[in-house]
């Protein structure tokens, strides 16, 4: 069996005129998060770990701030993306943990409802989920949304599904088999699993 670890961070700021989302949630609250999509910090958070642990990228490179289409968007559509990747990679989620950081809303009393509907979008058990919330004690961070995720993943049908997707490929001497297993699992590789064109990271990710 084969296993991939991936880890996501993002952060927003709070902003008054739209409404909080926070995994896939609709909370009540005074202010939602600023951003070019809906500002969900910890989808986004689970979306880059999902990629990283196939090294698929990052949701910038996925779903640019310049591009229209994604104005408003609702996270779970970066979310689903991710997951089709490590899907095609070979891979399922074993578990996730995350944490939230924010001074407000407080996360307790809605902890379970939010552990239950970030297992619900990933396809996993809650039990799968975890999710811990922290105040932003000593930060300055009184008015931002911090989420930090790690995922554990595990192959779908034994080892080297990748190796397996290469030598499966037309491949007709061991030099291109090389080629075509480089081009999926190489540091250099610059298409996902899906075959979609991915840059190697985004310094620029405002979604
Ligand atoms: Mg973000």
């Amino acid at each position: 069996m084969s296993m991939r670890i991936g880890y996501g961070f993002d952060s927003h700021l709070f902003k008054a005129g739209v409404p909080l989302v926070i995994g896939g949630l609709a909370i009540e609250h005074d202010e939602g998060l600023a951003g070019h999509s809906d500002g969900d910090v910890l989808l986004h958070a689970i979306t880059d770990a999902l990629l990283g642990a196939v090294s698929a990228g990052d949701i910038g490179s996925f779903f640019p701030p310049n591009d229209p289409r994604w104005k408003g968007a609702a996270s779970s559509v970066f979310l689903q993306t991710a997951l089709e990747e490590i899907a095609t990679a070979g891979y399922k989620i074993v578990n996730i943990d995350t944490v939230l950081i924010m001074a407000r809303p407080k996360i307790s009393p809605i902890a379970g409802e939010l552990r239950e509907r970030v297992a619900e979008l990933l396809g996993v058990k809650p039990g799968e989920v975890g999710i811990k919330a922290k105040t932003p004690e000593g930060l300055g961070l009184d008015h931002t949304a911090v989420a930090h995720c790690t995922v554990l993943l595990e192959s779908l049908d034994g080892p080297d599904t990748l190796g397996r997707m290469a030598a499966s490929a037309d491949a007709g001497s061991e030099e291109e088999l090389n080629a075509v297993v480089e081009g999926l699992i190489g540091d250099a590789h610059d298409l996902s699993a899906l075959g979609r064109k991915i840059k190697p990271f985004d310094t620029d990710d405002l979604t």
